[in-house]
């Protein structure tokens, strides 16, 4: 569009709709905040005020991160990204507690562990694997939904005692629609009444064929309480990920996607951000959902602070303008006019949104959350 209210634009700069009047003013352009100016006079406005010139159009503002295709050559291999789900009791909390304790970095230093979301193993073998703490399952298909397809295997944890129920099933259905490969673990094998074998046959019925009936799906047997079958486990994560060949530019300006996020009262507001590709460093400028911000410090799953953070990386950061949602996308980019330009340009959408597409009915309302 070739005009552009005052307001707009003054949201777009982030600065007082107000203080764009006066200056037009003196420039002998008398308007108020709801009326339009045109291009060049826009343009006139943002150097005035010492910003960058924004990109009137809207579909300039937004990042385009989809077309926005890292070279071939410039890729390197990434760690995978895994989530567990399954049925609740079945042990999903204790499992990820069970594999992180075969993390070796932590066992070397003793290091305290901080819940952040997220953490990474380093196994004995030296290769990383990035867990996501279960996001449950409405999060899972929400983050989903917004694009944010962030996880690379899932771990389906079904207990060999209790066998399918009906969020193992759901699990099973989310993790389909995600194009998503799936790891079997069978767990509380440790148990008398544990009947895995049942549990595969039952897993036929939803189209789940383990390799031991003669299909592709790696399963495993486990035990998270007696720790048996972790290796087994780690390994077959391993495996898994090397089929699927992930890889990411690391050498770029970073993206990545929030996984939680809070208001801490010491640190202001915090997020944990699961890096997607390129490098997050700290003093970098970068907008997140519709808040922007600059790295102030970042702090991993160990509870130390770090300077950057690599692809498949989960870190805390601190710097932000408010709390951003969960699965909102992060994106570093070149100065703070900018990042306000676009977080300006985000919140102004949301509020369009909020105001004219309020579900009508039932129906609406899950087509909208699917
Ligand atoms: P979640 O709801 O899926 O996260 O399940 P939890 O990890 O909280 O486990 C539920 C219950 O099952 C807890 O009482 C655990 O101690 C128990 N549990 C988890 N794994 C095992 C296992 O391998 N063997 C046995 N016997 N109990 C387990
Ligand atoms: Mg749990």
């Amino acid at each position: 569009p070739e005009a552009i209210t005052v307001q707009e634009l003054a949201n777009r700069m982030a600065e007082k709709g107000a203080d764009l009047v006066k200056a037009l003013f003196k420039m002998g352009n008398p308007v108020t905040v709801n009326q339009t100016i045109d291009q060049d006079t826009a343009e006139l406005l943002v150097t005035e005020f010492g910003h960058n010139i924004l990109r009137v159009s809207d579909s300039d503002v937004e990042i385009d991160t989809a077309s926005d295709v890292d070279a071939p050559e410039t890729l390197q291999a990434r760690a995978p990204v895994v989530t567990i789900m399954g049925h609740v009791d079945h042990g999903k909390t204790s499992l990820l507690d069970a594999l992180r304790g075969t993390d070796v970095v932590s066992g070397e230093s003793g290091g305290i562990t901080q819940h952040i979301g997220a953490y990474q193993v380093k196994t004995k073998g030296g290769e990383i694997i990035t867990f996501l703490d279960t996001p449950g399952h409405e999060a899972f298909s929400e983050m989903r939904a917004r694009g944010a397809n962030i996880t690379d295997i899932v771990i389906l944890v079904v207990a060999a005692d209790d066998g399918l129920m009906p969020q193992t099933i759901e699990a099973i259905n989310h993790t389909k629609a995600a194009g998503v490969p799936m790891i079997v673990a069978i767990n509380k094998v440790d148990k008398d009444s544990a009947n895995p074998q049942r549990v595969r046959e039952r897993l036929l019925e939803h189209e789940v064929v383990v390799e031991g009936m003669g299909g592709d799906v790696q399963d495993v047997e486990v035990s998270a309480l007696k720790k048996i079958g972790l290796d087994d486990l780690i390994e077959k994560i391993l495996l898994q990920a090397e089929l699927l060949e992930l890889t990411a530019n690391p050498d770029r300006a970073a993206e990545g996607t929030v996984i939680e996020a809070k208001l801490d009262k010491g640190r202001g507001p915090v997020a944990t951000v699961l890096v997607g590709r390129g490098t997050l460093r700290v003093g970098d400028t970068f907008v997140v959902g519709a808040e922007s911000g600059k790295v102030r410090a970042m702090v991993n799953d160990k509870g130390q602070n770090i300077k950057e953070a690599g692809p498949s990386s989960p870190v805390e950061v601190l710097g932000l303008s408010g709390v951003p949602g969960a699965g909102d996308q992060m994106s570093v980019v070149e100065n703070e006019a900018r990042a306000r330009e676009v977080a300006a340009y985000r919140a102004e959408q949301a509020t369009k949104k909020r105001t004219t597409a309020a579900p009508t009915n039932f129906e609406s309302m899950f087509s909208a959350l699917s």
